[in-house]
């Protein structure tokens, strides 16, 4: 039976983005939880069939780290699109609420342990290589909030750009542009599967250090206090900055926001996105910076003295890992199938001790508030 909107209970919103809203419904008819995302699109009838065409590519995903697709269908003057549901939300939700409560109850962020974010990188390049070699797509859209977890632990990827004609017709007001953009798709130049290597890499960083990397705080892991007012995430600049192309903008001062702009981690002030991407274009990519002592139980054995210990080998694998995703040409960068190859994501004899101290995904997400 075809989805239809009449079959769907709304439960609760699971939350909104640049251009729709994601739902979670029961289907009735079967009892089945799912994510609803409600796209509000801006095209003509043989488009918004095409986009239906476009979209079932979704339905036939059949990987561990792509969220499974229900169907697609026409609500005027909105797309639906119906997923597999994650009852652990984004890693973005995730990451934003591990820092526990402040005094006024609100939820703060906090850094992901970097045991979990090395197999939360495994998964999403898992996801990239079948996306680009099952099914011929790119990504298009790496970001926390596009990584999903469910209480099972596992970790899939959404909202990959299966359709190009989708793309073109949201009604949105920023055209396209994420802060997760690598140097040569800001700079309009063909781009690649590469790109959404760069994306990932910024995504890991954001995760381990609990905040985005152009960010006007510093990290830092002996802090308790890491909600800082300064602190903040790459998406909240998003929805000031209603820029189309570049070239339309008339001075980065025009979009500068006084109070919640993306500052960059030298706290050399409040910068426009506009002046962000000039930043990722121009200057050296962020590096991950990891603790010296590990700031949290994910390894069973403690740093030996001399400093060799197994915390800081696998930190060393992790910086060199972010390293190779976040070379600004995209020819040095690797690619999704090499970094699977490179230390950090291996389980080996050599890295044996390191990955047996680690927490495994299901126990750390079943933990999760
Ligand atoms: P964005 O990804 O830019 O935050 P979206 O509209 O794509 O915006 O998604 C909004 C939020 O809905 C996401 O941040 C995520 O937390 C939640 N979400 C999306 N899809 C699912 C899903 N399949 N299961 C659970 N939560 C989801
Ligand atoms: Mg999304």
């Amino acid at each position: 039976d075809p989805l239809q909107d009449s079959d769907l209970r709304n439960l609760a919103e699971l939350g909104m983005g640049n251009g729709g809203s994601v739902m979670k419904v029961e289907h009735v008819p079967t009892g089945i939880i799912m994510a609803k995302k409600i796209v509000l699109i801006d095209a003509k009838p043989s488009v918004r069939k095409q986009i239906l065409r476009e979209l079932h590519i979704m339905h036939s995903c059949s990987s561990p780290y792509i969220v499974s697709s229900f169907g697609a269908y026409l609500a005027e003057p909105n797309i639906c699109i119906c997923m597999e549901f994650m009852n652990k939300g984004s890693f973005e939700s995730v990451y934003k609420s591990l820092g526990g409560k402040n005094s006024r109850g609100d939820a703060t962020p906090g850094p992901i342990p970097l045991g979990i974010v090395r197999q939360v990188a495994k998964r999403v390049l898992g996801g990239l290589v079948y996306l680009y070699e099952e099914m011929g797509v790119l990504h298009r859209d790496i970001k926390p909030s596009n990584i999903l977890l469910n209480s099972q632990g596992q970790v899939k990827l959404c909202d990959f750009g299966v359709s190009g004609e989708l793309e073109n017709s949201v009604a949105k007001t920023f055209v396209g542009t994420s802060v997760y953009m690598s140097p040569e798709r800001i700079q309009g130049s063909d781009y690649s599967v590469k790109s959404d290597v760069w994306s990932l890499g910024i995504t890991l960083i954001e995760l381990a250090h609990g905040c985005f990397p152009f960010s006007d705080t510093e990290v830092d892991f002996d802090d308790d206090e890491t909600n800082g007012p300064g602190r903040m995430n790459g998406e909240m600049s998003l929805d000031s900055a209603s820029l189309t192309p570049a070239s339309a903008i008339p001075s980065a001062h025009h979009t500068r926001r006084k109070s919640r702009g993306v500052s960059l981690h030298g706290g050399v002030g409040t910068l426009s996105i506009l002046e962000l991407m000039h930043h990722i274009v121009r200057e050296p990519p962020p590096l991950l910076i990891t603790p010296l002592i590990p700031h949290s139980m994910e390894f069973a054995k403690p740093v030996t003295e001399g400093g060799a210990g197994v915390g800081q080998e696998t930190a060393e694998e992790a910086r060199v890992f972010v390293e190779k995703c976040l070379m600004k040409d995209p020819a040095e960068r690797l690619s999704p199938r090499e970094l699977l190859g490179t230390g950090w994501m291996r389980d080996g004899s050599a890295n044996r001790e390191a990955r047996e101290g680690e927490l495994d995904l299901r126990t750390w997400a079943g933990a999760l508030p």
